[in-house]
């Protein structure tokens, strides 16, 4: 095998080595059937197994209680900014949205072109660099959207805001989902890109409580309503079979290492090593997020200059440490650090960022 790098990308993202070994492997003869599972009819029994298996893994680790489906769907997170007020909105009732930067801006977007959307909480006035607190969400609304990590300025939630009883949160975990442990009960609808944390591009999760299904109006594409692929287990039509596949492999690792405890422990020792060095850095390095507000998925940092920044990308991609320049809308670095992304990379990196520190301060 040629040499695999430290892969900091912020989505597509490293994938653990040995999923996609055993990718490898079984790419050429799936499980004996003489064809690869990119070639399988997504109604065969063999491709039925792994489409059942990815749900029940996740159901089992993410301890997903009895009334809520688990949807495997095309088109990304952004094609849930509207699928949601799609399949949510109440005639009359306002949405409400936390804005936090680039991917909740994205969302209110798409919601605007249903209904009125209020903006409860915004984070605009300190450039995003924070996630509001205590907020107070009004209970005569469809629903409240949370961006439950901002990958482009590196934000995360903390704590779970507090909605009222009947109204359901909604959460974009594309870039934190199985980050952490939470509590499903706390959401009406969780959803996300697999391409940050789960797998590869091309399947977005949708976890959404049953209730919730039947507000669609019945004038909405079949494609397009939550209730289509609830009713058929995601296999409507063609379903993006070796993305989920790769997903459910992705799954099984987690569940070998520990599950998602285990990922959290490692993913808060992970972030910590590298906010560490940002605050021992005497102001060589600045963290862009506010401290209660830290990114354990997305670090994000500047130097003194620009010409520094291209500089320290330049020489750690010298070191196998890729995908370290930020966002192009924003600038600066990121350090991608998902759940794929082994203490080993982490701390090469560090000592990369210590030594970088010594020769340019
Ligand atoms: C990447 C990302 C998206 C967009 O995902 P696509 O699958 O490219 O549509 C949406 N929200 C967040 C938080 C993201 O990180």
């Amino acid at each position: 095998m040629k040499k695999r790098v430290y892969n900091f990308y912020a989505g597509p993202a490293t994938l653990p080595l040995p999923v996609l070994k055993k990718a490898q492997e079984e790419l050429l003869d799936f499980h004996g059937t003489g064809m690869s599972v990119l070639e399988i009819s997504h109604r065969s029994k063999e491709y039925d197994e792994v489409h059942k298996k990815a749900s029940e893994l996740l159901k089992e680790l993410m301890g997903i209680p009895s009334n809520y489906k688990i949807l495997w769907l095309q088109g990304g997170a952004s094609t849930q900014f509207f699928m949601t007020p799609l399949n949510l909105q109440i005639n009359g009732k306002p949405m409400e949205y936390v804005h936090t930067g680039a991917w909740a801006k994205k969302a209110i977007k798409e919601a605007k072109l249903y209904g009125e959307v209020k903006i409860v909480a915004s984070s605009e006035d300190e450039k995003f660099t924070y996630i509001p607190k205590n907020i107070q969400f009004s209970d005569k609304v469809a629903y409240a959207h949370i961006t439950g990590n901002e990958t482009i300025g590196g934000i995360e939630w903390q704590e779970w805001p507090k909605v009222p009883n009947q109204v359901p949160l909604v959460c974009d975990m594309s870039s934190n989902f199985i980050d952490k442990v939470i509590d499903v009960k706390k959401f009406g609808v969780i959803y996300a890109g697999a391409q940050k944390n789960l797998g590869p591009a091309g399947v977005t999760v949708v976890i959404v409580r049953e209730d919730l299904l039947n507000r669609v109006p019945e004038n909405t594409p079949t494609m397009l309503k939550w209730k289509t692929h609830a009713e058929k287990d995601s296999l409507y039509n063609t379903s993006p079979c070796f993305a989920i596949y790769l997903c459910e492999l992705v799954l099984e690792h987690i569940k070998m290492l520990g599950g998602i405890p285990f990922m959290e422990k490692q993913n808060r020792k992970k972030a910590k090593m590298i906010y560490d060095i940002i605050d021992k850095s005497n102001g060589f390095y600045k963290g862009v997020a506010k401290k209660e507000s830290r990114s354990l998925m997305n670090i994000t940092f500047n130097l003194a200059t620009p010409e520094l920044e291209a500089k320290c990308v330049d020489e750690a991609k010298k070191k196998d440490l890729i995908g370290l320049k930020g966002h192009r809308d924003v600038g600066g670095m990121r350090a991608s650090i998902y759940n794929a992304m082994s203490v080993e990379g982490v701390s090469t990196l560090c000592e990369f960022l210590e030594e970088f520190q010594e020769k340019n301060q």
